[in-house]
């Protein structure tokens, strides 16, 4: 058989892109009766929670003094999950994004596959969507490129969970994308082996960002950014960073991106150097690993049938067709050394719409994660991981819903999505 333009029988149901929000949408789907097939271009389930490195979960918690669970379902049983392995343990943020749940990436990426596997999802990985077959405002195919060539996979709704809007966008769906200078910076994770953290906890966020400014001023370094954190992992000596900050960056130019990966590693070398010679605790630790993909924060945010908004976030504003609730709040790595941060007011949590997942012209198609309806400001926010997996798990919901029904998206009765979404342990 040609390598070229292979048919694949139909599914009900097809996952493009394997982050938190691509893999609580494959397992929802198919946990509520559907064939399913995900699409991976990387090696593993997880996307930013474990290619890129980051290892901490927010948004399960709202902030502040008196933290409250507002994040059930599946995200809260992958986190049960973790527990059950010894792979987690929850801290507090010191910047008050609430509890974070820190975790074992190489555990989670096992919990994520065995889920999955264990559900009947059929996986892809090493395979990026490509091409997007239409007809009337409706998607008919994806072409999937790989080892195997290229292959075009028919399902009756898509999911489009790449983080980017890629398929969204190929489909005709208006989006929003800043300029690079606009969007979020990206960040180069790595984790340091060796540490004595006792000793490299004495040094406070606050004396790290002078050493910092130190630093620079002694002209012997170049860092970019000087609020950068670092904290313990489960695993003794070894700590992981949020450090590297790489800007003006829009990573859906393969050539840019490209380049960030190679800036966020260059970068990497000069805060291992700065840590080992200038911050207590260090002296004798080593790098180990540079997270496998760049972190990318803000690409497409796909315009659907209702944009949230900032104000929606701080006002902490409440929708009848809520899917998920967020307290997190907005944090805005922005061009230059800072972060900006604003608070979810009133009772600390607003809700996500159904409607925000919902990209405006085509018809067979929801998007989950960090491509969601929102402005650069709410998606600053609603960004958070817990709150990407919960959107996954209602569009997976939702799509099952629609299959059963075959219904378009947009005739979905919300009401019994939201029902469903409850009875399997949703919070709303
Ligand atoms: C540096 C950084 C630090 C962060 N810190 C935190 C934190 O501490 N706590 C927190 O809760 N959140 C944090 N976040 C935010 C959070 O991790 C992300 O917003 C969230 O995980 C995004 O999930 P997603 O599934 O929408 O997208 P992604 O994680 O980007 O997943 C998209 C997936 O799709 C795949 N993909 C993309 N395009 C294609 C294609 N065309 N074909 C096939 N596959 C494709 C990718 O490989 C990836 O696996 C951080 C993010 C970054 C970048």
């Amino acid at each position: 058989m040609s390598h070229l333009n292979r048919k694949v029988s139909n599914v009900d149901v097809l996952v493009l892109g394997g982050g938190a929000a691509g893999f609580a949408a494959a397992l929802a789907a198919r946990r509520n009766g559907c064939s399913v097939t995900l699409i991976e271009s990387q090696n593993c389930i997880g996307g930013s929670r474990t290619a890129t490195g980051v290892d901490t979960f927010y948004g399960f918690y709202t902030p502040g003094d008196s933290p409250r669970r507002i994040v059930g379902g599946i995200p809260w049983e992958v986190a049960n999950r973790l527990v059950e392995v010894n792979g987690c343990f929850e801290r507090p943020n010191t910047y008050g994004a609430g509890t974070g749940i820190t975790y074992d990436v190489e555990k989670l990426k096992v919990i994520y596959e065995s889920m999955l596997i264990e559900a009947g999802v059929t996986l892809l990985y090493h395979t990026y969507a490509s091409v997007v077959e239409m007809e009337d405002g409706t998607i008919k195919g994806v072409a999937i490129a790989n080892k195997g060539g290229l292959t075009t996979i028919y399902a009756k709704y898509y999911i489009d969970a790449t983080g980017d809007g890629d398929i969204a966008a190929r489909a005709g769906a208006p989006f929003e994308l800043g300029s690079p200078e606009e969007l979020q910076s990206l960040t180069t994770i790595f984790f340091m082996a060796n540490v004595d953290v006792d000793k490299a906890k004495m040094t406070s966020h606050k004396a790290l960002a002078k050493l910092m400014k130190e630093a620079n001023q002694s002209g012997q370094y170049n860092l970019p950014r000087e609020d950068g954190s670092w904290h313990a992992t489960p695993n003794p000596g070894v700590i992981q960073t949020n450090m590297v900050r790489v800007t003006g960056v829009d990573a859906t130019d393969p050539f840019a991106l490209t380049m960030a990966e190679i800036e966020g590693r260059k970068q990497t070398q000069e805060y291992v150097r700065f840590l080992n010679n200038c911050v207590p605790g260090y002296e004798n630790a080593f790098l180990v690993s540079t997270s496998q993909h760049i972190g990318v924060r803000e690409t497409r945010r796909i315009r659907g049938a209702y944009t949230l908004t900032e104000e929606d976030v701080v006002q902490g504003a409440k929708f009848d067709d809520a899917i998920a609730c967020c307290g997190a709040p907005v944090e805005d790595h922005y061009a230059g050394s800072g972060t900006r941060w604003a608070y979810v007011q009133g009772d600390g949590v607003y809700h996500i719409p159904f409607r925000s997942l919902v990209p405006q012209k085509v018809s067979n198609l929801l998007v989950a994660g960090r491509c969601l309806s929102a402005t650069h400001g709410a998606q600053a926010s609603a960004r958070n991981s817990a709150q990407c997996m919960a959107m996954g798990q209602a569009v997976g919901t939702a799509s099952a819903l629609a299959c059963k029904t075959n219904s378009n998206i947009s005739e979905l009765d919300i009401f019994q999505l939201k029902n469903l979404l409850l009875e399997q342990g949703v919070i709303l």
